[in-house]
């Protein structure tokens, strides 16, 4: 499977939720119409009432055989090193920007980071059915502010979307013939890089964040860096002090629309959700025994990524 993964970054209420629904539903069979009553990431109070535990911040579309994961970044600055972490697992992001508000302020922490790591922006200005839209000057706008952040010229080049999220159209023009999502997978996929790996290399993988299930315990997700593992399989963990524990994958997810799907293996350049591994923290590797190797972890002091 092709992988692209992607972060979208938004200020409060400029439409992440709308469009994450709407990228759903252009890929859904018209006859599958049940994710249409759901709101992609504001799913987890639902997905809890029926006893899974769906971490909502991942979530992923496929588009002609190629399945984009989506990673939600918190919408302002963090102290925890969350939004590093979150962004290390994707290769380009979504700026989402309001057509009449334009970029705000807070979104500034984020893209700053995202800029710092090198990703890739496609801007999306959305809401251009408003009265008071200026889609114009916001992408001046959002020129200037990542200009400001030290944006690399690639960075400063970015393709430029227009949308009504509401009504699930986006066009890199409005007389554009592509009225529907299909212009927003085409960019992603031409504009951002898959990610790398050795498929055929011994697994390994960063922790990034954490899941609880009631019945499966501690959830470790990140994105596979590289090789494969399965349902079963042994893994070392390597903790922070580097000292090692061995454990075994009880069970593998990965992620299709706001579900977590159990799988018998996951691969190389997907993100990915593994149970059975209750001494693996945040910033610590799960690798297959053979190579059991610890991953950096990034850190951002803008405007230098620093590895430790
Ligand atoms: P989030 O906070 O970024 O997840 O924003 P939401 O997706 O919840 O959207 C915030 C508000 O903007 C909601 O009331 C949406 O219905 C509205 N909205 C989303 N997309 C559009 C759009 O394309 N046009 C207009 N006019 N409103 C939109």
């Amino acid at each position: 499977m092709e992988y692209r993964n992607i972060a979208i970054i938004a200020h409060i209420d400029h439409g992440k939720t709308t469009l994450v629904d709407a990228l759903f539903r252009a890929t859904l069979d018209p006859g599958r119409g049940r994710h249409t009553e759901e709101r992609a990431m504001d799913s987890n109070v639902l997905e809890r009432e029926r006893g899974i535990t769906i971490l909502a911040k991942n979530t992923a579309v496929e588009y002609e055989g190629v399945k984009v994961n989506i990673v939600d970044t918190p919408g302002h600055a963090d102290f925890g090193g969350e939004v590093e972490r979150v962004l290390g697992m994707v290769d380009g992001c979504l700026l989402l920007v309001d057509a009449a508000e334009g970029p705000m302020p807070q979104t500034r922490f984020v893209l700053g980071k995202a800029l710092a790591l090198g990703l890739k922006p496609i801007v999306v200005v959305n809401k251009i059915d408003r009265a008071d839209a200026r889609p114009d000057e916001v992408v001046d706008l959002t020129f200037d502010l990542m200009a400001d952040l030290g944006a690399t010229d690639e960075q400063l080049d970015f393709p430029v979307l227009y949308a009504v999220a509401r009504d699930g159209r986006a066009f890199s023009d409005p007389g554009s013939p592509r009225d529907d999502m299909t212009e927003l997978f085409e960019t992603v996929l031409e504009h951002i890089p898959a990610p790398g790996g050795e498929p055929d290399a011994p697994f390994q993988m960063l922790v990034t964040t954490l899941d609880y299930s009631e019945y499966l315990g501690r959830i470790v997700i990140g994105r596979v860096e590289r090789g494969r593992v399965g349902r079963g399989e042994a893994v070392a963990v390597i903790h922070k002090d580097g000292s090692q524990s061995r454990s075994r994958v009880a069970q593998a997810f990965t992620h299709l629309g706001m579900e977590r799907l159990d799988v018998e293996e996951v691969s190389v350049g997907d993100i990915v959700a593994l149970a059975g591994l209750p001494e693996a923290e945040i910033g610590e590797t799960v690798a297959s025994p053979e190579l059991p190797e610890a991953l950096p972890v990034l850190t951002v002091d803008e405007p230098t990524v620093s590895v430790t």
